[in-house]
């Protein structure tokens, strides 16, 4: 079958087309706009999604080289995300399914982000049930896995995800939006053993970013009065700590899920898994008899071809949408 996806939930307008597990085209029209202001603004987003939406989903039928009329289904992210863009891909989906008289698929965001990991692209993938480590500048979740539909929420942030935590402590150190890979690249350069930052805590499974946040800036702050150039003296060193601090706090508890659950398949996602640091740690526990899986990088941040292999497994099951679905800014797993 030949699906066309549609992602719309943030600030990227995003439309894939797959043939069953294989991507023929992924588009990603990425908002300029929301750089100058630090990051995104919805009304602005929902915009720009308005103006993107249909050329994205010309470029992907031209790449994947097939007509409307091949489509089988069309797919659409009904949330979570910003109700205003979510509104765009919705409403367009649910037309262009009925105009083509074809079914329509609905699918969470974050089961795209872990259920990405099946798209056809010659590695291995998970076997089930596996843990999905989702992290993101929106999410930051350990999630089991039992097949393509059941997916049980073992541990979430109370407050600040981990992608906000690289970008709002990069800000802190006068670093542009998104200053997460900024940070990362300055990162490798630094001593990772210089600063001393708290890790947080958190019940179980559960993670909390903001307090570290909190603590680089009064560390920053503190340092400065005695002398304004201590960021600019030790900026490497500053970020090359923050971001050893973080890999701390997320593998903490990666570690203690799979203790708790002995299964010892980690698969990651989201944007934060760009992260080189990050990376190379969750690499690491191979030494510890655990299998771990890294999609590429196209399908780990924000993208239409995850929406689309998750509507596959659903068109599969013919779990199909009725037609008057809305979208939904927060919705449970
Ligand atoms: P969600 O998926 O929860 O809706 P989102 O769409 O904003 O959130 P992504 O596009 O998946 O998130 O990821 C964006 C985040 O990833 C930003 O916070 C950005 O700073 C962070 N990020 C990207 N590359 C790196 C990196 N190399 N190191 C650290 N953070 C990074
Ligand atoms: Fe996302």
């Amino acid at each position: 079958c030949y699906i066309l996806a549609i992602e719309s939930s943030c600030d990227d307008t995003a439309c894939a087309i797959l043939k069953n597990d294989k991507v023929l085209a992924n588009v990603i029209t990425n908002q300029k706009i929301h750089e100058q202001y630090g990051g995104v603004v919805p009304e602005l987003a929902s915009r720009a999604h308005q103006s993107n939406i249909v050329p994205a989903v010309d470029t992907a039928l031209k790449k994947a080289g097939i007509k409307k009329s091949d489509l089988s289904a069309i797919a659409f992210t009904r949330g979570p995300g910003l109700m205003g863009s979510l509104l765009v891909g919705t409403s367009f989906a649910k037309s262009l399914a009925q105009g083509l008289d074809i079914p329509l698929i609905e699918v969470h965001h974050m089961q795209g982000h872990i259920l990405a990991h099946f798209i056809e692209t010659g590695n291995p993938k998970p076997t089930f049930p596996f843990l999905g480590l989702t992290i993101s500048g929106g999410h930051t979740q350990i999630v089991k896995v039992t097949d393509y539909h059941n997916m049980e929420v073992l541990g979430t942030t109370q407050d600040d995800a981990i992608g906000e935590a690289f970008d709002k402590t990069g800000k802190i150190l006068g670093l542009g939006y998104p200053a997460g890979p900024q940070l990362d690249k300055l990162a490798q350069k630094g001593n990772p053993y210089r600063f001393d930052f708290p890790i947080p805590k958190a019940p179980d499974l559960n993670y909390s970013f903001s307090g570290f946040k909190t603590a680089v800036l009064y560390f920053i702050q503190k340092e400065t009065k005695n002398n304004p150039d201590f960021i600019a003296q030790n900026l490497e060193d500053i970020c090359a700590s923050v971001q050893h601090t973080l890999i701390e706090i997320l593998f903490k508890k990666v570690e203690k899920a799979v203790k708790k659950t002995g299964i010892k398949q980690v698969a990651m996602g989201g944007g934060v898994s760009a992260n080189s640091g990050i990376r190379k740690r969750l690499l690491s526990y191979q030494d510890k008899g655990w299998t771990v899986f890294i999609p590429p990088f196209e399908f780990t941040t924000d993208n239409a071809a995850m929406i689309g292999i998750s509507a596959y497994f659903k068109y599969l099951e013919k779990d199909f949408a009725s037609f008057d679905v809305t979208a939904s800014p927060r919705i449970a797993m």
